[in-house]
C-alpha cells in the first residue's frame, strides 16, 4: 500500500497550493516557483495514479474507499472504479449511500461529488446492487439514474405503472424504469397503454406475438493487439490514451479487422470509402451466414443518416443504392467548410480479437471516461438516445450489430453498424456530441 500512502501524499500537497491558489486569486497569481510545482505535482500524481495503483485492483480499491471515506472533492477520482475488483463493488456502493437519494447539486452541497459519480459508473457496471434500495430511488425520481433499474424484473412494476398511468410529469420517467426492467410483462403492458411494437429504450420489438431484442444479446468487445495499443498509447496525446480496464480483457479472441485500407472512391464525392469492420466469419451467438465487412464513406456520412450499401453474397459491400434523409441526389454535398484536418480516421488498420465481454461490462455509457466502446452485439451504447433503423428495402426493422468510438476518438463520436440479414443491406449510422 505503499503506492496508495505516496499517492496520498502527492494529493495533499497539490490540494494545499491548489487552496492557495484559491485564497490569492487564481493560478496566475501563484509564484513562478508555486506554478511550476503545482504543474509537477500534478503530473508526478497522475503518473503514480496510472502506472502504480490502477494496474493494482486492491491498491485501487483501498484508495477508492480512502478517498470517498475523506469526501475527496476531485471528480476524476471516480475513474478507480473501473479499476477495483468485482468483489471490491459492493463496498464502494456501501460508502457511496449517503449521496443515493441525493441528486448532482444537493450531493455537491454535501460533499458528497466523488459519491454521486461513483454511484453513476456503478450503475452502469453493477445495477444489482441498487435494487435493495428502490424505495429510495422511486422517491427520488432522478432522471440520472435510470440505469439502476436495469434488469430489476418486477420489483415494484407497480407502482412504476401507476406512476406511468397519472396524469404527471414523471410519466416518462416511469416509463424509462419500466423499460429497463428487462420484464416480459412490463413490455406487454407499455406496448398496450402506448400502442407500439417497439420500445426504444429496450431495445425490444413486438412481432408475431412474441418479443425480440434489436441487438444480439452476446458481446464481444474489438480488442487492438497489445502492440498497436502500446504504440497508440506512446504516440497519441494523453487525452486520447486507451489505458482504461475495458481496453484490456482477458482471453483469447476470434480474428478481425478494424479501420485500416481505405476503399474505391465513393461514387457521390469522390473520397475513398473507409473500412469500418470486416467479420471474418460467423460469430457464436450473432447468426451471420457469410463474413461481412462494412465501409462507409466519412464525408457522406455526416448528412446521409444512415449511409445505406447493399452487400453480395461474399459479405462485401457494393455501392451504395439507398440513403437516408439527409441525401438529396440533386444537390450532392458541399464540404468546403469542413475541417479536413480535423476530421480524419485512422488509415492505419489494426489488427484486433473479438474478445467475449465480461458481465461489468456489458452495459457501457461511459463516453468521457475513455473505455473501451468499440463493440460488436450487446446493447448499443447511445450517445443521443436510441435511433434503431429500418431497412429501407424491406421496412424491417434492422438488427444493430457493432459500435465503434468513431476513429479511436480522433473525433468525439461513436459510429453504429446495422443489418438486414434478409435483403443483406447494412445501415451505418453516426453520432457526434
Ligand atoms: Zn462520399
Ligand atoms: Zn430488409
Amino acid at each position: 500500500m505503499d503506492a496508495v500512502n505516496e499517492y496520498l501524499r502527492l494529493l495533499e500537497a497539490r490540494t494545499t497550493l491548489g487552496q492557495k491558489s484559491v485564497v490569492v486569486g487564481g493560478f496566475s497569481q501563484l509564484s513562478s516557483e508555486e506554478q511550476a510545482q503545482l504543474v509537477r505535482l500534478r503530473q508526478t500524481a497522475d503518473e503514480a495514479l496510472r502506472s502504480r495503483i490502477q494496474p493494482d485492483p486492491e491498491a485501487s480499491l483501498s484508495l477508492l474507499m480512502t478517498l470517498l471515506d475523506r469526501r475527496d472533492t476531485l471528480g476524476e477520482h471516480r475513474r478507480l472504479v473501473d479499476y477495483v475488483p468485482a468483489h471490491g463493488l459492493p463496498r464502494v456502493f456501501e460508502s457511496c449511500l449517503p449521496a443515493l437519494a441525493l441528486d448532482h447539486k444537493e450531493a455537491e452541497a454535501a460533499g458528497l461529488h466523488l459519491h454521486h459519480l461513483t454511484l453513476n459508473k456503478l450503475q452502469d457496471q453493477a445495477p444489482e446492487l441498487f435494487h435493495d434500495h428502490l424505495p429510495a430511488l422511486f422517491r427520488e425520481k432522478d432522471w440520472s439514474r435510470f440505469d439502476a433499474w436495469r434488469g430489476v424484473g418486477l420489483r415494484m412494476s407497480g407502482e412504476l405503472r401507476r406512476e406511468f398511468e397519472r396524469p404527471s410529469v414523471d410519466r416518462a420517467w416511469a416509463q424509462g424504469c419500466l423499460e429497463r426492467s428487462d420484464a416480459v410483462e412490463n413490455y406487454n403492458f407499455l406496448a398496450q397503454a402506448l400502442g407500439v411494437h417497439r420500445l426504444d429504450e429496450a431495445g425490444m420489438e413486438l412481432k408475431d406475438g412474441q418479443w425480440r431484442a434489436l441487438y444480439p444479446d452476446v458481446c464481444y468487445h474489438i480488442q487492438p493487439s497489445a502492440p498497436d495499443l502500446t504504440a497508440h498509447n506512446m504516440t497519441a496525446p494523453t487525452h486520447m490514451h486507451l489505458d482504461d480496464l475495458s481496453w484490456r480483457i482477458a482471453g483469447k479472441g476470434l480474428p478481425a479487422e478494424y479501420w485500416g485500407h481505405q476503399g474505391p472512391p465513393c461514387p457521390h464525392c469522390g473520397t475513398n470509402l473507409q473500412h469500418l469492420l470486416t467479420i471474418p466469419k460467423p460469430v457464436p451467438g450473432i447468426m451471420l451466414d457469410t463474413p461481412l465487412t462494412f465501409v462507409v464513406c466519412p464525408y457522406c456520412m455526416i448528412g446521409d443518416r444512415p449511409t445505406i450499401f447493399v452487400h453480395d453474397e461474399h459479405g462485401l459491400p457494393e455501392r451504395p443504392e439507398y440513403h437516408g434523409l439527409g441525401f438529396d441526389e440533386t444537390r450532392g454535398y458541399d464540404f468546403s467548410d469542413l475541417d479536413q484536418d480535423a476530421y480524419k480516421f485512422p488509415t492505419q488498420g489494426f489488427s484486433a480479437q473479438l474478445v467475449a465481454t465480461p458481465p461489468r461490462w456489458l452495459f457501457q455509457n461511459d463516453f468521457s471516461d475513455s473505455q473501451n466502446m468499440n463493440r460488436l452485439g450487446g446493447p448499443p451504447s447511445w450517445l443521443q438516445g436510441p435511433e434503431w433503423e429500418t431497412c429501407p428495402k424491406c421496412q424491417q426493422s434492422m438488427l444493430f450489430l457493432f459500435q465503434l468510438r468513431d476513429g479511436l476518438a480522433y473525433t468525439n463520436g461513436i459510429i453504429y453498424g446495422f443489418w438486414c440479414a434478409s435483403c443483406r443491406v447494412s445501415a451505418i449510422l453516426n453520432t457526434y456530441t
